[in-house]
């Protein structure tokens, strides 16, 4: 495979060295905390489904924006409801 050609100014966006990359990064709220009326709870497999992936492993807190306390109970919940068989420990697997 042949190295891409970058062209005679090159094909980066930032060239300058003294120039920092701003970085935006929104703060997620936290669901749970939003709303308190949401109940994290092992007998809702329909809503604890948003937080694990197709694999069946739960999603980190950094992608979840859940806050500690909540991703505490979450994964406590989401793993009982594993063990009553309302979760899968994995999830299907995508044959390729
Ligand atoms: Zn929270």
């Amino acid at each position: 495979m042949a190295v891409p050609s970058r062209g005679p100014r090159g094909n980066r966006k930032n060239q300058n060295p003294r120039r920092k990359k701003r970085v935006y990064h929104r703060r997620k709220v936290c669901r749970f905390c939003a709303d308190s009326s949401l109940v994290i709870s092992y007998k809702d497999p329909k809503s604890l489904r948003y937080f694990i992936t197709e694999r069946g492993k739960i999603i980190p807190r950094r992608l979840s924006g859940c806050c500690a306390k909540h991703q505490r109970t979450l994964t406590h919940a989401i793993k009982q409801a594993r063990t009553i068989a309302f979760l899968p420990f994995v999830g299907s697997v995508e044959i390729r």
